[in-house]
């Protein structure tokens, strides 16, 4: 269980996330403002932060702004309007750890948030509790970089998106088209794939993970999966 904090000042929205982050046995405080927002994060603890960006009084660039000078790993991400590409970035760059645009399915929220929430836990500020298949990877959200403990994997654009893509579904599948239409980004490469492109991706991946105690598996007709698997010995 996490304690969650929502800044959103769209009331539908609000209370979708509340229950959705409830239901999932997560603590949820909610405010309707950044100032709010503002206010709540400097007086509570707070494992993660979802911020809208077009909140009043104080807008979610200026509470992340804020927030970073004294919480540098808190675990922000950021939600975004349609066309905000602009805004992804500037987030992005002003230190939000994830992002999405709205409007977007809250489940697909609620894995980045619990996904997010493992990252945190992860080196460098590793909990010797967690798993060791958990621990085993850390991906950065902004650039494409991996590591495999403390070491860097090299990724392409391609690999590192369907790699982010698998690990914060991690247990559950990823449909061929999710994959597909996480590659047609704005500012991404275009340019046509080849029908088993997502194959070849997949098997450059899996060679790339080496030893990490994770596997990629195709489940035939649905998509791929990424799981962990138990320590050798
Ligand atoms: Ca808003």
């Amino acid at each position: 269980m996490a304690h969650l904090l929502i800044a959103e000042d769209d009331e539908l929205l609000r209370d979708g996330l509340r229950t959705i982050f409830t239901q999932a046995g997560h603590e949820v405080s909610t405010c309707v403002d950044g100032a709010l927002a503002w206010a709540a994060i400097q007086t509570e603890a707070f494992d993660a932060v979802v911020l809208d960006l077009g909140l009043p009084h104080l807008d979610g660039f200026q509470v992340l702004a804020r927030l970073r000078q004294r919480w540098p790993t808190l675990p922000v991400l950021i939600l975004t309007a349609r066309d905000g590409v602009e805004d992804r970035v500037a987030g992005l760059n002003a230190g939000a750890d994830d992002y999405l645009t709205k409007p977007f399915n809250l489940d697909e929220l609620l894995a980045r948030v619990q996904a997010m929430l493992r990252r945190a836990n992860l080196p460098a500020h590793a909990n010797p509790s967690l798993p060791v298949a958990q621990s085993a990877l850390r991906i950065d959200t902004d650039m494409p970089r991996a590591w495999i403990g403390q070491t860097a994997i090299d990724l392409t654009q391609r690999e590192w998106e369907l790699l982010r893509l698998l690990w914060t579904h991690l247990g559950q599948v990823v449909s061929r088209e999710a994959v597909l239409a996480a590659w047609q980004t704005p500012d991404g490469d275009n340019a046509p794939l080849a029908s088993n492109a997502l194959e070849v991706y997949v098997h450059r991946l899996r060679r790339k993970l080496g030893d990490a105690p994770l596997n990629i598996r195709n489940v035939r007709g649905l998509g791929y999966l990424l799981e962990t698997m138990p320590p050798h010995g």
